[in-house]
Parts: structure tokens; C-alpha cells; sequence
């Protein structure tokens, strides 16, 4: 069975986290359909027993959509500001199509600094079990009005790898426009090669090639292979899948899809 398969079938605690570019359609709106379609796959994990926190970017992308006068400034006040438009409708977005399935959700707002500062760590990880307790789906952003890290470097990656590894989840999945990392940028070469597997990270860095990020995207493929670094230092494995393929958690869990990058944990690597 694809390791990808196997880890979907017995992991109970799972953290998604979803990137910009795969709430962004071409035009740089948002992708409604993929997002239901996400939060359906969301339900369907939801009963099958499993325990979902979900991160997701796209706030920005929400606020052009919400006030497009904005959609061409630069400058990162504007950006922040666009966020903070944004993060509502995303959040609403997500109330909709999660409600429809009886699901409550709850946003935390957060930034790479509260996971370092102790009392604050603490008091996110009380807020995170009891929501999970209650069945609630914690949905995490990074709180774009203090921290312009998720705009600037695309840090949600890395905030969805500690809040896997604070929750000691089983898995994070890493949802992007691409089926996974490739040997080189697959937008940019037609014979790249999609790594399904991912045991030694410090060989791997030296032997890819990194391109450019996705229009609407932030982090590029280094940030997700530093959030893998991170929760594989916990023994969590991660894997990348392309969130804009219908379906796509649910398909890799049951191998009708095969396309997805798994790191596993260090533990998991030796056989231990
Ligand atoms: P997200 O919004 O999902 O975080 P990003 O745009 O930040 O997405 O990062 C994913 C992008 O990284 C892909 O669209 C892809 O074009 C680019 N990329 C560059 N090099 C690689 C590579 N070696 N393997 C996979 N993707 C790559």
C-alpha cells in the first residue's frame, strides 16, 4: 500500500493546512467550489472518527475580492489591511459550507511568536483541545495585523507544522497547487519528477532544484519542506497534495490517487 495511503488510514489527529494558491483561481479570486469541496472532504474524515484543525491562507485573495479599489498595491500596509477585509470572508466562507454538515468553526488568530512564548503556548493548546473536544473545527490563520510573516515568506506552513506538533498530531497535510515536490519546478520544466517518498532531508535539499512560488502564493516549496523538517524532528510525517484536485485527501487515503509527497517522521524512517 502507498505510504501516503496507509498513514491517511490509521492517523485519528490530522492538521490540513491550505495554501493561497489553492483557494485562487487563475484571476486571483477565490475558488469557492475548491473550497467546499475541501471542507466536504473535511466531514467525510470528520466521520470516519478523525480529529481535524485546519490552517489556511487565502485571506488576502478574499479581501481583493471583497474590496478590489486595493487589489494593486504593494505596499504591505495595504496588504495587511486587504488580510483583515479578507480574513472575514474567508472565515464566512468556511461557516457556510461547514455548517451545512452541522460542524461549528472557531478562528484563532496566531504568530510564530506565541508558540515560543510559554503562558502563550499553554493557553493555545487548552483553547485547541477543548474546541477538538467539543467536535469544533479550529481554523488557524497567522494574525497578519502583528505579523507580516505569513505575507512576506508564507510562514503558514511553518505555523501549521508547530501546531502540529503542539497538538501532537498524527499527520499534516500539506495542500498546494501541486501534487507534491518535484526533483525541479514542475511549472517551469515538463520532465520534472514528482518524489513520492521523502526519507532524508539533507540529502533531498541538495539534490532539487527550487523555482519560483505560484502567482498567488506565498512560502514556495522551501517552506513546506521546513514544516516537514519541523514536525519529523516530532516523528509526524508530512505529506504535500494538490489541494485543487477534487477529492484529493479522500482519493490519496483510498489510492484511487497516487500523486503526493510523503516525509515521514525519523522514528517511522528508521522502523522504530
Ligand atoms: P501555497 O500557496 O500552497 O503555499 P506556494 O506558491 O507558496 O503555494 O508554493 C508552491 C509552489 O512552489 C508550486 O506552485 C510550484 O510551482 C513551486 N515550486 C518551485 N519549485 C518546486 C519544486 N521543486 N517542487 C514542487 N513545487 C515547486
Amino acid at each position: 500500500m502507498e505510504k501516503s495511503a496507509e498513514l491517511l488510514q490509521i492517523s485519528k489527529k490530522i492538521v490540513i493546512k491550505i495554501g493561497s494558491s489553492v483557494l485562487s483561481d487563475e484571476t486571483g479570486s477565490v475558488n469557492r467550489r475548491t473550497l467546499k469541496n475541501i471542507t466536504d472532504q473535511i466531514c467525510h474524515l470528520k466521520n470516519a472518527g478523525k480529529q481535524v484543525i485546519l490552517v489556511s491562507s487565502g485571506a488576502g485573495i478574499c479581501g481583493v475580492g471583497a474590496i478590489n479599489k486595493w487589489d494593486r498595491r504593494d505596499d504591505i500596509n495595504y496588504k495587511q489591511a486587504l488580510c483583515a477585509i479578507g480574513q472575514v470572508e474567508l472565515m464566512q466562507a468556511y461557516k457556510e459550507y461547514l455548517q451545512a454538515h452541522g460542524v461549528i468553526v472557531a478562528q484563532m488568530l496566531l504568530t510564530a511568536e506565541d508558540f515560543r512564548d510559554c503562558n502563550r503556548n499553554l493557553n493555545i493548546r487548552n483553547t485547541l483541545f477543548t474546541l477538538v473536544d467539543e467536535g469544533v473545527v479550529p481554523i488557524i490563520n497567522e494574525n497578519d495585523s502583528v505579523s507580516v510573516d505569513e505575507i512576506k515568506i508564507g510562514d503558514n506552513d511553518m505555523l501549521a507544522a508547530h501546531t502540529a506538533v503542539l497538538w501532537n498530531a498524527d499527520l499534516l497535510i500539506l495542500l498546494s497547487d501541486i501534487d507534491g515536490l518535484y526533483d525541479k519546478s514542475p511549472k517551469e520544466h515538463g520532465n520534472a519528477r514528482l518524489i513520492r517518498e521523502v526519507y532524508d532531508l539533507t540529502t533531498l535539499v541538495g539534490s532539487i532544484e527550487v523555482g519560483e512560488k505560484s502567482s498567488f502564493g506565498t512560502g514556495g516549496i522551501m517552506t513546506k519542506i521546513s514544516a516537514a523538517k519541523e514536525t519529523g524532528k516530532h516523528n509526524i510525517p508530512t505529506i504535500i497534495m494538490n489541494g485543487r484536485v477534487e477529492d484529493i485527501i479522500v482519493n490519496v487515503a483510498n489510492e484511487r490517487e497516487t500523486n503526493a509527497t510523503t516525509f515521514l517522521g525519523f522514528d517511522i524512517m528508521s522502523g522504530r
